[in-house]
């Protein structure tokens, strides 16, 4: 037997010449199954969905989120899978009251709300839906000075102090953009903030990047931004239960307690609300950087208007529907392959999350068709359709945290989407992973194009790589792709489901979708994400829902039927390699800068390049660091690229069923061999030492977070502390593989 992937062509050859020889397409040929399953993938069928599904408010608690929930449960079971409803009870605040006044010479009062668009019918149907919120802020009625702070980022703080200003005791006013939301009104809170008002910028998401809707896709004058403001960087799920399900009966910490609950009140604002409360502003002008597309002049504030903002919620539990579907293993039935996508919306979801979920939908249709002819995975594949997902990740991480020893035990993999637009593929994997998209989406047709989902993506990279301003991470991705050709899939840091599957219980994860053409972003967590924007601008006859199902469904189909597990370990050990120097020039370029800043300091160089009429200050002194020793983490990436190589090669030989089954049992655990139950710094939550999402980036990943975070923090200890730590891990992935290879060559 051979390992399904790389050697698949070959042993296709041989399994389709007996096929043609039988006049038939065998029920275990691997090309004729994937060809029968992308045949019953329908793009009318997402079409109907989406607009039955997007048809209401569906947010948690809604009656419609929960008619979801039955109609697709009902789905399922109708096409064969063994479907039940999980639920769970969960945290999940909803407002009752919510004000914003700006108080000053020209008084004001925001909207905070969102009028239905011609020609959108759905957005007129929001009864019951949210307005504009933040969930997870704080409860409070703050009225203080309000001050302008750009993306509320440390670097932002920083220019701020120049300045001579701060935010203590003020409320403070803030444009989406350049890092997670939920950092913001944080870092603000930390800043000694009393309040926080997040805006979306015409530059960023409205008239400054294309025409509004309903002329074009972007964000319309009263348009705004829900979201959730928790602390996800530090854990997601429901803040009563921290690490385990939150069942009926489970123990729940007292509300005063949650770690992941912002301490002020936030609000988000349209643009067409923000220009008032910016234009009341006095102070210093803005820094160029910091001004937006609206028609005044940006100031930072700080005196002249004051703002009064009132936020109360109804801090109740809620019910979370998560719908679970399992098709049963033939050969290998305690080995899961797990596939999830959300399905709760801040209003009607049409894009995020529904797009995804209707794909996931075909993809279980198209699988049930299959075994309806006579077709069994070798492993079980589980479909799950979560709630809650907006508000923190509550539904896939409740439902991780309550089966976690089971999905420890016997999850080979996660495989992830969310929304999907016109475009191309866009893909973070686990290293182990990666060859596995690759391959898949090598034999997936681009519907704009013909060429494969693969050749589209290879050659965005490298064509948008050559851009004057492209950034260093675009042009790695691009020497990678024209060097090996391999799709330089993403590293996964957080922002949908994956994240407790792989972050939290070391299971091997996949994050995938279609994007860049398609134009939702202007209505992203808005009342008109809607059926109508959707099928104007987002994904037009659904094609690439289409797209989207065939490589996502290739993956689980290959994942359940591969003879070994589908991991391979070579993308891991360069992997790491590269990321082991990336910190350690750091440790480098920091020193070089704090040398630099410190040697300008003591020649007052601030002072003199300073415009002594206008406030600024110096930048605080840097400190330099001690030398750090990398002498383990060097010696684990030697012996990992020997061990890497050693198993790849082992794996890509013949495969006796015994050893398979050995083998397989050994890979279960290596992924989470890759975290430590110590956890990261300050996030225990947060297990997995070679990615995580950045404390102080949110959704975006941070690679040896354990060691690099501590290194740009200037904490020696736990520097030194976490290259032990991931130095011990990656010996341990080592051991394992030794073992895999010797029982393969055996
Ligand atoms: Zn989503």
């Amino acid at each position: 037997m051979k390992k399904l992937g790389m050697l698949m062509a070959g042993a296709c050859v041989f399994v389709l010449a007996q096929a043609a020889l039988a006049g038939e397409a065998s029920p275990s040929d691997p090309k004729a199954i994937e060809a029968a399953f992308d045949a019953g993938v329908s793009s009318q069928d997402q079409l109907d969905w989406l607009k039955q599904m997007a048809s209401a408010p569906n947010q948690v608690g809604s009656p419609h989120d929960k008619a979801n929930a039955e109609f697709t449960l009902a789905q399922f079971t109708a096409w064969g899978w063994d479907a039940r409803i999980e639920t769970f009870s969960v945290l999940y605040p909803t407002p009752l009251e919510e004000r914003l006044e700006l108080v000053g010479p020209a008084p004001f009062t925001a909207n905070l709300t969102e009028p239905p668009i011609a020609g959108d019918a759905t957005s007129a149907r929001q009864a019951g839906g949210l307005p504009a919120y933040l969930a997870f802020g704080g409860d409070g009625d703050v009225t203080a000075p309000l001050i302008y702070v750009n993306y509320g980022m440390p670097a932002d703080y920083a220019a701020l102090q120049r300045l001579g200003l701060d935010v203590k005791g003020k409320i403070v006013i803030v444009r989406y953009g350049a890092g997670w939301r939920g950092l913001k009104p944080k870092l603000a809170f930390e800043q000694g903030a009393v309040g926080c008002i997040l805006y979306s910028d015409p530059a960023d998401d409205g008239y400054g990047a294309g025409d509004a809707y309903p002329k074009g896709a972007f964000r319309p004058e009263r348009g705004l931004q829900r979201g959730s403001v928790m602390d996800m960087p530090v854990a997601p799920g429901d803040p009563l239960t921290p690490g385990v399900g939150a069942v009926e009966g489970a123990p729940r910490i007292p509300l005063s307690q949650a770690k992941t609950i912002l301490r002020i009140p936030a609000v988000p604002i349209s643009h067409g609300d923000a220009r008032h409360f910016l234009a009341g502003l006095a102070g210093p002008v803005a820094p160029k950087a910091w001004r937006g597309a609206l028609p005044i002049t940006y100031h930072v504030g700080g005196k002249g208007a004051s703002a009064h903002l009132v936020v109360r919620s109804d801090w109740s539990q809620k019910p979370l529907y998560d719908v679970i579907a399992v098709m049963k293993g033939a050969r290998a039935p305690d080995q899961w392959v797990v596939r999830g996508n959300h399905r709760d919306g801040w209003v009607f979801g049409a894009e995020d999350p529904l797009s995804g979920q209707t794909a996931l939908m075909e993809e279980a249709k198209a699988l049930g068709a299959l075994a309806k002819g006579g077709w069994r995975p070798a492993r079980t594949i589980v479909y799950a359709s979560w709630d809650g997902e907006e508000a923190g990740l509550l539904g896939s991480t409740e439902w991780a945290e309550a089966h976690a020893p089971e999905l420890q035990a016997k999850a080979v993999a996660y495989i992830n989407t969310d929304g999907n637009n016109r475009g191309f593929l866009d893909a973070q994997a686990s290293y182990s992973l990666r060859r596995l998209v690759d391959e898949a989406a090598a034999d997936v047709t681009d519907p704009e194009t013909g060429a494969s989902v693969r050749a589209r993506a290879l050659a965005q990279i490298q064509v948008e790589a050559l851009a004057p301003d492209a950034s260093p991470e675009l042009k790695a991705r691009a020497k990678i792709a024209a060097d090996g050709g391999a799709l330089p899939t993403g590293d996964l840091g957080s922002g949908s489901d994956y994240s407790p599957f792989v972050q939290h219980l070391g299971i091997a994860a996949i994050n995938l979708g279609f994007g860049d053409e398609g134009q939702s972003g202007g209505v992203y967590h808005s009342a008109y994400d809607t059926f109508e924007h959707y099928d104007r601008f987002g994904d037009p006859g659904f094609a690439y829902g289409v797209a989207l199902a065939r490589t996502s469904g290739r993956l689980v189909l290959r994942a359940a039927d591969a003879d070994l597990s589908p991991l391979q370990f070579g993308n891991l050990a360069a992997a790491v390699t590269a990321q082991v120097e990336e910190v350690r020039k750091l440790v480098t370029t920091q020193r070089e800068h704090a040398a630099a800043v410190n040697r300008l300091l003591d020649r007052k160089a601030f002072a003199l390049a300073a415009d002594p009429t206008l406030p600024s200050g110096p930048p605080d002194r840097e400190d330099a660091g001690p030398t750090l020793d990398f002498t383990l983490l060097d010696a684990a990436v030697l012996r990992l690229k020997k061990s890497a190589r050693a198993y790849d090669a082992a794996a890509a030989g013949p495969i006796r069923p015994a050893s398979a089954e050995r083998v397989d049992a050994i890979l279960q655990g290596v992924e989470q061999s890759l975290t430590d139950p110590r956890g990261l710094p300050g996030r225990p939550w947060y297990r997995h030492l070679i990615s995580a999402p950045g404390l102080l980036t949110g959704y975006g990943a941070k690679t040896l977070p354990g060691v690099r975070e501590a290194i740009e923090g200037r904490r020696w200890a736990e520097a030194a502390d976490y290259i032990g730590r991931t130095a011990a891990a990656l010996d341990a992935v080592s051991a394992k593989l030794d073992e895999a290879a010797a029982i393969l060559k055996r």
